[in-house]
């Protein structure tokens, strides 16, 4: 299959958050033919590709009809690569699947999701029923992000038979990204070591070095109630809160190089019984996409030393990230790209779960096409998506084996 056919078929098969069983399903399917077991929990899945030429019995990828296309800027493949996968790899190795060695080398791990938000009105075609529109395919998914999880699954196959390289790509499609459910997160111990991620989303395949968190806090004005006519005996919450929403709203918070500045957003807020009482308690949802370089439990300590209302944190969890220019994933990335970058993302993702692990957003799309009616990808966006991916992944082995040795000689030179 080519890219644009895997892409059409992913598209092809409704996943909504939580619904994602069926696109598993067929990936799982699909990894089959090509002699690749994958490992699933829930509808998230995953498998490796490991360079080294130990290749396993039974298995070699580009002996396959119909296989994705290669790069042009492919390394002379021997085919000497294999993947290592799940029951397969441990039924060859003699090992569990959950032991994980280092003997591949380094472990880069390729994310992205399987599931989409539902459809919104404004869609000129059947969201489910991909569409080739001259060079453009419509769909719901086919921008965020079946374009990268296809791009992904075509360059896993095209690395398979890529030559000898060194290192494992650990390839994980995961569920829930768009509800922050039960995704990556759950997964991630069971994928082993990680060296290094990308998290693939639509930028256009720009290097995102950082992205932005998701802070959001539900603060409470407290007050006393009483008949309007009384109003003295009374102690009014929501002009309480009101005072309060204009401290946050001139609120002003240091920026960050990629991503610029944070600003405080009161999104909701409720309060009052009936027009003629005093209102006791307001409540009010401030949201604050942070940036790296502001740490939530401090920002929390110091609103709350602010305002007057009690402030309660609703969620902390999307955690701001970045990657040090000189990570080796980030010098892959831009070797890959043509040097598009770094940008800052001011949408979350994935990323937010992957903890300390140097890691870069980039994928085919756009990010203004995404929760949007008539989302589209065109195939050269596509082609280009898995031509990156393929060279990223052995750029980034490249720079890694590089890397300890810069380390080395930086140490040396001290
Ligand atoms: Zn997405």
């Amino acid at each position: 299959m080519t890219p644009a056919e895997v892409l059409e078929t992913l598209v092809s098969i409704p996943s909504p958050s939580a619904q994602e069983a069926a696109i598993a399903d067929w990936i799982t399917a699909f990894l089959q033919d090509h002699g690749v077991a994958a490992r699933r929990s829930g509808n998230n899945l995953w498998f490796e590709v490991r360079g080294g030429g130990r290749a396993l019995p039974g298995h070699r990828v580009g002996e396959h009809e119909g296989r994705a296309p290669t790069s042009a800027s492919l390394r002379a493949g021997s085919c000497a690569s294999s993947c290592s996968v799940g029951r397969r790899g441990s039924e060859a190795t003699g090992r569990s699947p959950l032991v994980h060695d280092r003997s591949g080398g380094p472990r880069l791990l390729l994310n992205s999701h399987l599931d989409t938000v539902p459809p919104c009105k404004g869609w000129e075609s059947d969201p489910f029923q991909p569409q080739w529109r001259a060079e453009r395919l419509y769909g719901l998914g086919s921008n965020d992000a079946k374009g990268c999880v296809a791009a992904m699954l075509c360059a896993a196959m095209a690395l398979a038979e890529a030559g000898p390289f060194s290192g494992t790509a650990v390839f994980a499609f995961t569920a829930e990204e768009e509800t922050g459910g039960q995704g990556i997160s759950t997964i991630l111990e069971l994928l082993g070591p990680l060296d290094a991620a990308l998290v693939g989303e639509p930028t256009n395949l720009q290097a995102c070095g950082a992205q932005r968190g998701m802070l959001v806090l539900k603060c409470v004005a407290h007050g006393r109630s009483a008949h309007v006519a009384h109003a003295n005996l009374a102690d009014n919450a929501i002009h309480k809160a009101a005072r309060d929403i204009s401290k946050l709203a001139a609120m002003s918070f240091p920026g960050h190089p990629l991503l610029g500045a944070t600003r405080a957003q009161v999104t909701q807020a409720s309060g009052g019984l009936a027009r003629n009482q005093v209102p006791d308690a307001c409540e009010f949802f401030v949201d604050l996409r942070t940036t790296p370089n502001l740490d939530h439990q401090a920002l929390v300590k110091e609103l709350a030393s602010h305002l007057e209302s009690e402030v309660l944190i609703h969620s902390a969890r999307y955690l701001p990230k970045a990657t040090a220019v000189d990570q080796p994933i980030l010098k892959a990335a831009l070797k890959a790209n043509g040097n598009k970058g770094p940008v800052g993302s001011h949408t979350t993702s994935d990323w937010a779960f992957l903890g300390d692990i140097p890691t870069v957003k980039i994928g085919p799309g756009d990010t203004h096409r995404s929760h949007q009616p008539n989302e589209y990808l065109t195939r050269s966006e596509l082609d280009a998506g898995m031509s990156c991916y393929l060279n990223l992944i052995l750029a980034y082995f490249e720079e890694a084996a590089k890397a300890p040795q810069d380390s080395a000689e930086a140490c040396h030179a001290r």
